[in-house]
């Protein structure tokens, strides 16, 4: 397949590997962050990590759509459906994540709940078509991918007069997070995260380009190279990371010229400014709250907004005191140091957020088998 095969060849791949190995410095470690769930996935699955010297290590980051949703969020959701009679609709992967109560949206599903498994906004506006009777509340999570989609839904919407349609927004920011992981107070709660540089998600990064990220280079002296999430996409952007930091250079550089600028797509960027704005404060699942890093529906648009139409009002909820998602999404621990890693939790029954996407870090560990030769030759 066009711009997928040629990014997955073994012998590049090797030939990359060499190349890192003989860049990187004996004497020094190297510890890169790859923000998104999806390079997690990539490095995972193709074993990625086995190919780079001792001293080179990638840390997960928070950058797992699901992942980082909140309990309460989701507890909201639930009782919409549950308590409310909405048609609650979402993507598909948000109806697994574990929530307040032992429950999911799934698993309200099955307590009579209407919840509708969704691939995109269209469908939730079509089912608001079908169902006039009916409230239909669209559960929009994500990073910046997802975002425009959502506010095209709202306009749409406004634009037919479909007055039984919403949205529960639990948009975030990808700018904010990086940021939050940088100069948190309370990554020191967790020790302290050794990042060199970041890979950064294509996906976003087609949307808000690559400028945002200029920020992070200047104002922490961290280089930033933004890369696809094929393997050799991982391994060229990693090997770019390996001789900023040798050079001692911080900058964003761009891997996935193929689909990324520094501007972004500008009218994606138009409309979801015309619908959303700032949150002042956000909880997100193991980075607590943090300050404008996600959005809310615009005071215009208020009628398409669930959460003034039911007044409902967010509740903040502990994760269970076992689950070590929290340091995961910081980077600080791994999925094998979690004691339930593979024993009480499994894809097939999470206990975390982690564990639940094939993006998540759990998961991603979990389905490819990493953990067993990491268990023993992690130091
Ligand atoms: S293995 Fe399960 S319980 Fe442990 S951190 Fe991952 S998601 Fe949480």
């Amino acid at each position: 397949m066009k711009y997928i095969a040629e990014f997955r060849g073994g012998a590049l791949a090797r030939t990359l590997a060499r190349s890192i190995a003989a860049a990187v410095r004996p004497e020094r470690r190297y510890s890169f962050m790859e923000f998104c769930g999806g390079h997690t996935h990539a490095i995972s699955r193709y074993g990625l990590a086995d190919l780079l010297p001792a001293n080179v290590r990638m840390v997960h980051g928070p950058g797992c759509p699901v992942c980082v949703l909140p309990i309460g969020r989701i507890d909201l959701a639930i009782a919409l459906a549950l308590e409310r009679g909405a048609m609650l609709c979402s993507y598909g992967d948000t109806l697994r994540v574990p929530a307040s109560g032992g429950l999911s949206l799934l698993k309200a599903k099955a307590r009579g709940a209407d919840v509708r498994m969704v691939y995109s906004t269209l469908d939730a506006l079509q089912l608001a078509r079908e169902h006039p009777e009916r409230e239909v509340v669209f559960f929009a999570i994500g990073f910046e991918t997802t975002t425009p989609p959502t506010a095209l839904a709202i306009l749409q919407a406004q634009a037919e007069g479909l007055a039984n349609f919403s949205v529960l927004c639990c948009h975030v920011l990808t700018p904010a997070a990086i940021s939050h992981i940088l100069e948190s107070p309370e990554v020191r709660q967790w020790g302290t995260v050794p990042i060199d540089g970041f890979i950064g998600p294509a996906h976003v990064s087609t949307v808000i380009g690559s400028r945002p990220y200029e920020f992070f280079a200047e104002e922490y002296r961290k280089p930033v190279v933004i890369a696809g999430f094929e393997p050799l996409d991982v391994m060229q952007a990693i090997r770019m990371l390996v001789r900023q930091v040798n050079e001692g250079r911080c900058e964003v550089e761009n891997e996935f010229a193929r689909a990324v600028t520094r501007e972004g797509n500008v009218k994606a960027q138009d409309r979801v400014a015309q619908v959303f704005e700032l949150r002042r404060e956000f909880e997100w699942r193991g980075l607590s709250v943090v300050p404008y890093s996600a959005l809310r529906i615009r005071g215009d648009y208020a009628a398409f907004d669930a959460e003034r139409r039911f007044g409902l009002q967010y509740r903040s909820v502990p994760d269970n005191k076992a689950c070590e998602c929290g340091a995961i999404l910081r980077g600080v621990k791994r999925p094998q140091d979690c004691r339930l890693f593979g024993t009480v939790c499994t894809p097939d029954n999470p206990v975390g957020s982690c564990m639940v996407s094939s993006e998540g870090a759990c998961a991603a560990h979990y389905g490819y088998g990493r953990y067993k030769d990491m268990a023993t030759s992690d130091g």
